[in-house]
């Protein structure tokens, strides 16, 4: 049995970060763990309500009392780039960061999550760079004018599947607008965002961004519920997101939400035939299938379903799963232990559900300290299957067949969730045809993943509220004031003078 070694020295115990300082918060030591080979590798200082008050004060006195709201544009740029520039020079300590939180493979952090936390940061500065406003001119002589200003004081939910590159996207938008915040890792994932926060020290003058840790039903709800927070901008589960709202909503905070989804990934037999199933691999297994967007129910048009599902069972089974450090691996664990196990459940449940496991299914035999399973897809018995209708979250994909295009989309559109749809198929007609009939915010067209910043992304239904984006984040983040100015005086009427 391999024990893998931890990615790097983790820090002995993890704190908030409030005022460009270390922050000790009040409340219990919390242990977090390495999924690579189970171990608690250190405890996280948990930040309470008088933590929180903390961190909100910091944040209103920098945006009430500095010139922090009010930089040019181009001061602001320099800002986004430089915070781009310090995740490029400390990448590896990052990525290695990362590692430990989430188990997630060190090649794929390099190579993509990171890169795309730096890019964050450079989008909005390119963003902001080309803002423009509204104006309009009315014929009784009036010049409006409409403002965008920063929305003040924003919190920041993040989840545990991909800290970095997630976060900075709030935390690149809110300072591109103008913003201060306050951001709540998970708290099984903190290692690589509080390094992140103590190495923007640097760059961001103090309580631009503020970092507080601990579990989401004391932390993050203290943090949701505080008066002071303009905004709450969340990226989680869906019964979380309904609690965040209803949190919020007692005092009115706006929010968003992006949650959960179960995405239809559907194959037609039009489809290029090989791509479609490299593309269903890509879709269920990329990120150690911990990804909102992943396409994990697979519906396949019958005229090719039994050689596509043999296929994809015979390339699952070949599938390198094991050390996150490892360059071959192509899984790495799951995040903790109870999601593993939680996962595992919809394997045992599925076969007395009268589903089919067809591959996977199980915990790794050689690996009993980490949280390593095998990956998984399963037959369903039909889309009412709960392994066709509940977010899983990991590497299990769910197989359904259908026969004609009417019934690919009654099945697709058969969901709480409306966050992505995925289409494969070389005929134009029926492109366009079920792209324009799916229940959600995101169509990807013979290509397992494309995430265009400049547009929304976000969902229909139950995975979410609002959309994250360049124009997206920039409402979200700033209030807009309308402004009226007469072009020359006007004749006002003279109240109490004689008529
Ligand atoms: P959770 O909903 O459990 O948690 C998300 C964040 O919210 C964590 O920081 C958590 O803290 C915090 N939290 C939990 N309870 C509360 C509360 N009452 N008030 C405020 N904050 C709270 O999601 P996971 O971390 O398990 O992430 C997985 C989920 O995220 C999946 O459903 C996935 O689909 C979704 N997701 C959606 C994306 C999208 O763009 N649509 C992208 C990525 C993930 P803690 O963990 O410390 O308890």
């Amino acid at each position: 049995m391999t024990n893998f070694q931890n990615p790097i020295d983790p820090p002995e115990i993890v704190k908030g970060w409030i005022d460009n300082k270390v922050h000790h918060g009040k409340g219990k030591e919390i242990p977090v763990f390495y999924p690579g080979n189970g171990s608690q590798v250190s405890v996280l200082v948990e930040d309470t309500e008088d933590d929180i008050d903390k961190a909100v004060e910091s944040a209103r006195r920098t945006f009430d009392k500095t010139d922090w709201s009010k930089l040019s544009v181009e001061k602001r740029i320099e800002v986004l780039e430089a915070c781009r520039q310090v995740i490029l020079d400390n990448i590896d300590e990052l990525a290695l960061l990362e590692c430990l939180g989430t188990g997630l493979i060190l090649r794929e952090i390099k190579g993509f999550h990171l890169q795309r936390a730096a890019y964050n940061f450079r989008f909005f500065a390119q963003y902001i760079s080309q803002a423009h406003g509204e104006r309009y001119d009315n014929t009784d002589g009036y010049l409006t004018l409409v403002n965008r200003e920063p929305a003040g004081v924003v919190g920041l939910i993040a989840p545990w599947n991909a800290p970095m590159a997630l976060a900075t996207m709030k935390i690149a938008a809110a300072v591109a607008f103008g913003n201060c915040a306050i951001l709540k890792p998970s708290e099984q994932t903190p290692f690589s965002l509080i390094k992140l926060a103590t190495l923007l020290r640097d760059v961001l003058p103090e309580g631009v961004l503020n970092l507080v840790n601990g579990r989401g039903p004391v932390t993050g709800s203290s943090l949701v519920s505080h008066p002071g927070i303009d905004r709450i901008s969340f990226t989680g589960g869906t019964v979380t997101g309904r609690q965040v709202m209803s949190d919020a909503g007692k005092q009115l905070t706006p929010c968003t939400m992006e949650l959960g989804g179960k995405s239809a990934n559907i194959v037609f037999a039009s489809a290029d035939y090989e791509r479609a199933l490299d593309g269903a691999l890509i879709g269920i297994f990329s990120n150690n299938g911990q990804q909102c967007l992943a396409g994990s129910r697979i519906l396949v048009q019958e005229k090719i379903f039994d050689k596509f599902v043999e296929e994809f069972v015979q390339r699952t089974k070949k599938i390198k799963v094991g050390d996150p450090l490892n360059d071959k691996t192509e899984i790495g664990p799951i995040a903790s232990k109870q999601h593993m196990e939680r996962i595992l459940s919809f394997a045992e449940n599925a076969q007395k559900e009268g589903d089919k496991v067809l591959v996977g299914g199980k915990r790794l035999s050689d690996q009993k300290t980490g949280f390593f399973i095998e990956p998984t897809a399963v037959l369903a018995s039909s889309n009412n299957s709960k392994v066709c209708q509940e977010e899983i979250f990991g590497p299990f994909a769910s197989f359904v067949p259908f026969k004609s295009e009417e019934e690919a989309i009654s099945i697709a559109n058969d969901t709480e969730f409306g966050l992505v749809s995925y289409i494969w198929s070389d005929h134009m007609p029926t492109i366009m045809k079920v792209s324009e009939s799916m229940r959600s915010g995101v169509v990807w067209v013979n290509t397992p993943m494309m995430r265009e910043l400049r547009a929304p992304f976000g969902g229909f239904k139950n995975s979410g509220v609002g959309r994250e984006g360049g124009y997206s984040c920039e409402q979200f983040y700033t209030e807009e004031k309308t402004v009226s100015i007469p072009k020359t005086p006007l004749n006002l009427k003279k109240f109490g003078d004689e008529l």
